[in-house]
């Protein structure tokens, strides 16, 4: 019994070291990365399943190593949320989405959808500072989407609500992310209106052709947004047989590698000249 105790203990051990001293380095090196400009903003393009035109573009953020190797938000993300260090963050990625917004939307009329994590959500003033971005930048509101995740509207606040509802005022579109991973319960979507849901690439990835079942949870999603007046994008479509079951589903929108990979602002500068011609 001894052994076996010490063979689990060593067999544990190294990992859990390994992910603590990640974090700790994330935690060390994220201050300075966000201090020295190290941050940047990745696009991935979205397409209406008519006629495949692309109507928007979801900014992701990457980590740019002053060596030049890219560290993933899902490495820094969940770190930057235990720490707080999400806020001034977000703040980066909304000011700096906002700055590009304006400039590509010189070329064409864009959506650009912004994560938001619910630490954010929840610190007073969101919507101010939001309103004071798309002024610097003279960007429509329109233009703008901020994606949520279903916990933040589990979360019964006041002050969630409010920014939401401030949000919608100005005319910023509300995304819910991930959608149908997260809570059973559907009631939030009565209380906080928002345009459109993202359906999760779980659902996406079991879509087969001929397997009508396949598409169950797809299909409820998007008869469920119908009925609620809301949009619907698949993501993470990565296959044409993904694409055409979506599109019989009644799908609004695609985003997924098929079509195009996050990429960096002048990869996807072409990328929109190249789909318009200009
Ligand atoms: P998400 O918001 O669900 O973003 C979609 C993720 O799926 C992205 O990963 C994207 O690169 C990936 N993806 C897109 N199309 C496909 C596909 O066809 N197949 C597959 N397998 N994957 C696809 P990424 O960029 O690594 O971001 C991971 C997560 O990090 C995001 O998930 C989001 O939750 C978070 N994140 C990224 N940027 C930000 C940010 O600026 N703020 C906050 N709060 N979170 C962010
Ligand atoms: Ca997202
Ligand atoms: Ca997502
Ligand atoms: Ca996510």
């Amino acid at each position: 019994a001894k052994d076996g105790g010490r063979a689990t203990y060593h067999f544990f051990t190294p990992e859990l070291n390994r992910r603590a001293s990640d974090r700790m380095w994330t935690e060390n090196n994220l201050r300075r990365a966000l201090a020295n400009n190290e941050l940047e903003l990745f696009f991935q393009p979205q397409f209406a399943v008519g006629g495949r035109r692309l109507v928007g573009a979801e900014a992701l953020v990457r980590w740019r190593q002053p060596d030049g190797t890219l560290i993933m938000p899902g490495q820094f993300i969940p770190v930057a949320e235990d720490t707080g260090l999400i806020l001034p963050l977000g703040d980066w990625v909304l000011g700096e989405a906002c700055r590009r917004a304006a400039e590509l939307l010189r070329h064409q009329d864009l959506l650009i959808a912004v994560n938001l994590s619910a630490v954010q959500m929840r610190r007073p003033g969101l919507a101010d500072r939001v309103a004071g971005w798309l002024s610097a930048y003279n960007v429509p509101a329109e233009a703008l989407e901020l994606e949520v995740t279903e916990s933040v509207l589990m979360d019964d606040s006041e002050l969630v609500a409010e920014t939401f509802a401030q949000l919608r005022e100005m005319g910023v579109q509300l995304a819910i992310d991930d959608f149908g991973t997260g809570y059973s319960s559907l009631s939030y979507l009565k209380r906080f209106r928002v345009d459109k849901l993202k359906i999760d690439r779980s659902f996406v990835n079991e879509l087969k052709p001929n397997d009508p079942d396949s598409g169950a949870i797809a299909e409820a999603i998007i008869s469920m947004a119908r009925s609620l007046s809301m949009q619907t994008l698949a993501e993470g479509v990565e296959t044409e047989e993904q694409f055409s079951c979506l599109a019989n589903l009644g799908c609004e929108q695609i985003q997924g590698y098929l079509l195009g990979r996050p990429m960096p602002y002048d990869d996807f500068v072409s990328f929109l000249k190249a789909q318009t011609g200009e």
